[in-house]
């Protein structure tokens, strides 16, 4: 039975694919962390997750402890790393066994009074360094500081090194990055040392696994990637978007020469025209950019530019000389006609197009 009505079909085949060929680039014993933060960038995360799991993934990584929450109820058992963990969901990741990112000299100290509370032993957790996203992490200077708690304690004990790559995807950076991985390789090295054990080194996000083979470490942590995207279009040859955002016409009208469409007459006709009316709007995550022309839909093998402001809940499409009728289908981004390609037209990327695609879209799972 055709789908219908306005969808986001994921297609899980795709995601097997991704997973398999991001796989292919690092090595046999480098383990896979499977980023499913921002409801699997928009994809819907407990499909998106039983299907990694099932597929072999390693780990997962959510930003917030709250998502790492709706994994766990899902029934996801593989480790869960919070890449935002904050001071206040700290009892929430002991209760759900999930393992938090510390990246400052407080919160390490604060953990280990919730893990010695509640009586653990060995808990798992991550440490970020910044070496210069200059985002979160635990600068240089404070590593003797950590160390000293770490060594004075057995309630925690460190699995996992971080950092992130500021500029991964961008080749012109290559000396910036390369010292990033030095800089974490000196940190690394220097903190095992005194920790006296081995740990899971990781800083490699997509970019970073496709454009510095060097860098894995024991692990790494892809995103945009499984969901099809390369950040460059070399790579996006290689990989399949895994989302396909659809509609279908709920009426069409004609206006003469001089009439206007939308809120604040923001599109007025410079001839006679036809236009169809698109169940979908800034509610549902296609937000004012994509207005004004800035995007254009498939209808029927055609290109429909969007017209004037886009509404909460709706949009309106040109469709003059475009053969068409109420119930079409039209399509926003799908494998031919990539997110990517949407999203840089209107001036932002993949990730934020992705990701704001509301819940009030309903999502369809493939494979
Ligand atoms: C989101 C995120 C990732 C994943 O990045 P992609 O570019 O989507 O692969 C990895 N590490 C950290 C710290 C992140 O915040």
């Amino acid at each position: 039975m055709a789908l219908t009505g306005t969808r986001l079909e994921v297609d899980l085949t795709a995601l097997a694919h991704n997973f398999q060929y991001l796989k292919s680039k690092i090595p046999e014993d480098t383990l896979f962390m499977s980023v499913v933060k921002a409801n699997a960038y928009g994809h819907g995360v407990v499909p998106v997750a039983q299907k990694l799991q099932e597929l072999g993934t390693d780990y997962f990584a959510v930003a917030y402890v709250e998502e790492g929450v709706v994994l766990r109820d899902a029934g996801i058992t593989k480790p869960i790393l919070v890449l935002h963990a904050q001071q206040h969901t700290l009892q929430t990741c002991i209760d759900r066994c999930l393992e938090p990112v510390i990246y400052s000299v407080e919160m390490l100290e604060a953990f280990i009074a919730f893990a010695k509370a509640n009586s653990q032993k060995s808990y798992p957790i991550h440490l970020e360094f910044n070496t210069g996203m200059n985002r979160l992490g635990i600068d240089p200077n404070d590593v003797p500081k950590c160390i000293e708690l770490l060594n004075g304690t057995a309630v925690v004990k460190v699995r996992g090194l971080q950092s992130h790559l500021a500029a991964s995807e961008d080749l012109n950076e290559r000396d910036f990055t390369m010292g990033q991985i030095k800089s974490f390789e000196h940190l690394s090295n220097q903190f095992e040392e005194l920790l006296g054990y081995k740990c899971l080194r990781h800083t490699d996000n997509t970019s970073g696994i496709l454009n510095y083979n060097d860098g894995h470490y024991n692990m790494v942590r892809s995103g945009i990637g499984l969901y099809g995207y390369g950040n460059d279009l070399k790579f996006d040859a290689d990989l399949r978007p895994i989302g396909s955002l659809k509609s279908n016409i709920s009426q069409i009208r004609h206006i003469k020469k001089g009439e206007s469409v939308s809120y604040n007459r923001s599109h007025i006709a410079e001839t006679d025209m036809d236009y169809a009316v698109i169940p979908l709007g800034h509610g549902d995550g296609i937000n004012r950019i994509y207005g004004y022309g800035k995007s254009s839909v498939r209808v029927n093998g055609k290109w429909a530019p969007a017209l004037g402001i886009i509404c909460m809940d709706m949009f309106m499409i040109d469709i003059t000389g475009i053969d068409c009728k109420i119930g079409d289908e039209v399509v926003l981004f799908d494998k031919d006609h990539p997110a990517r390609d949407m999203a840089e037209k209107a001036g932002t990327i993949s990730y934020e197009l992705l990701t704001g695609i509301q819940n009030r879209v309903p999502r369809y799972y493939m494979g």
